[in-house]
């Protein structure tokens, strides 16, 4: 019998990962929600509810580096339906404003219903009476009102990490009730940005009838609290990372490696909603036209593989590595070219080394929940110079109003702001860094956690 736990967090995957294909031993996944988490999972008897990327049956809870994870089983066919269907091509691109298709299948969403079921029971199991259960992100929608049925004396609080989109797109969804019912389940819901919190509150009152205003809805006789809770990063980490000699000593390296001209950075998933072609469109136009030469600049972008299996993933890394070669094979010469293109995942401090290294971080999507390697690139420019060119469909142009903003849509303003961030003044470049790092600096992953949380238990 596995003893109750009065902090249960429910996400798609657990914290963790095999630390080889088959291997029975595990190591913490990479990324700012973990760590953000573990100082409030370890103070309390608590449970991370997730699947642990093994298809078929789940292994038996455990126990690594001091949190208690409890694996979910998820079928062949249900990471087919449930996870490559219904969440990644139907609400992933119908979130991000639809930039490409959304398709609705039923045979999709009937086994999104039973999985979300699976993860409801399971917290319900596992929380103890009056405990906080806290549910993330778009493959569990349908958790916090499951979960309410189970346990109303539970607290809950949802919270999606990419957009909600608008209703005039969300409406499209056949089942756009069974969701709404779903995250209004939840004592508090949050969002990345305030215009969730409208197209949430818009729908929930069009819809179902709710009452209430927008940050605080009525529904089912219940309060729910609907707030803007940005999500950011371990600024200390980057910051400290990158003041480490090791780290500037590989940039020096990186540098002279590229032949010591301007380095422009991108670092993205190989995603269609992160606009890597807008942006090396942008930069050969400013080769084409002879505004920029092949001395003068380096485009470094990073494309790390992303949901292989779906299609759409798989045409987008072809275009990708078409644009790559035609750029190079226009204006490369012999050891020169004018993009690197890296189509894997760097670790910590290889990053570190690239933001250092880079003079202007280029960040394009046309949507984005938020965007962290934003936040992480000023992290590391601890000496207050480099520019930030940011599209304006990231969660993180909210806040980081001091970069360089950009409307990826339009390619004039985006060549335009490539070339004003090529050749701001130093001086200039400080001014908005500083600004920027404060606004992180205060803004970090912990204090993000600890905003949900304490909304949560008020
Ligand atoms: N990242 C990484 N290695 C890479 C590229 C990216 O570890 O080679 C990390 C990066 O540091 C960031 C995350 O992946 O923390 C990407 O988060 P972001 O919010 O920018 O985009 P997402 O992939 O979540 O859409």
């Amino acid at each position: 019998m596995v003893s109750k736990s009065e902090f249960v967090v429910v996400s798609n995957r657990l914290p963790v990962r095999r630390a080889g294909p088959k291997s029975s031993r595990w190591e913490t996944s990479p990324g700012g929600l973990v760590s953000a988490l573990t100082p409030v999972l370890r103070d309390r008897p608590s449970t991370w509810i997730g699947w642990d990327g093994t298809i078929g049956r789940a292994p038996r809870p455990f126990v690594h580096d001091g949190i208690r994870n409890d694996p979910v089983p998820l079928s062949q066919s249900e990471i087919e339906t449930y996870y490559d269907g219904f969440s990644n091509r139907t609400i992933w691109p119908l979130y991000h404003d639809a930039v490409r298709s959304p398709e609705y299948h039923r045979h999709w969403w009937r086994p999104y219903v039973e999985v979300n079921r699976r993860f409801a029971e399971r917290a319900a199991q596992r929380a103890a009476r009056g405990g906080i259960v806290w549910v993330h992100d778009y493959q569990l929608q349908l958790v916090p009102g499951m979960l309410r049925q189970l346990r109303p004396d539970l607290r809950i609080g949802f919270f999606l990490h990419i957009p909600f989109p608008p209703p005039e797109l969300f409406r499209q969804l056949p089942w756009r009730r069974e969701i709404l019912e779903g995250l209004l389940g939840a004592d508090v819901v949050g969002f990345q940005t305030k215009a969730g919190i409208q197209n949430l509150s818009r729908l929930a009152r069009h819809l179902l009838g709710s009452s209430g205003q927008s940050g605080e809805l009525i529904h089912d006789r219940r309060r729910v609290q609907v707030g803007a809770f940005p999500i950011s990063i371990d600024f200390e980490r980057y910051s400290k990372r990158a003041a480490d000699p090791e780290s500037h000593a590989r940039a020096n390296e990186l540098r002279t490696r590229l032949g010591q001209r301007h380095v422009l950075l991108g670092v993205d998933r190989l995603d269609y909603t992160k606009g890597i072609d807008t942006r090396l469109k942008a930069f050969r136009e400013l080769l084409v036209s002879g505004r920029l030469g092949l001395d003068d600049a380096v485009f470094v972008q990073i494309g790390v593989p992303s949901r292989k299996r779906v299609d759409e993933y798989q045409q987008l890394t072809r275009s990708i590595h078409e644009i790559v070669g035609e750029l190079n094979g226009e204006y490369g010469q012999v050891g020169l070219n004018a993009v690197e293109y890296f189509g894997r995942s760097f670790d910590f401090e290889d990053l570190v080394a690239l933001y250092l290294a880079a003079d202007v971080m280029i960040v394009t999507p046309l949507r984005d929940g938020m965007n962290l390697v934003a936040k992480e690139y000023i992290a590391c420019r601890n000496d207050d110079t480099g520019v930030l060119v940011l599209s304006e469909f990231t969660g993180s142009a909210r806040e980081l109003r001091q970069a360089l903003v950009v409307n990826p849509h339009d390619i004039d303003g985006l060549v335009g702001g490539i070339e004003t961030a090529l050749a701001m003044p130093t001086v200039e470049q400080k001014r908005r860094m500083r600004t920027l790092r404060r606004q992180v600096r205060q803004h970090d992953v912990y204090a993000w956690a600890q905003g949900f949380l304490d909304t949560l238990a008020e």
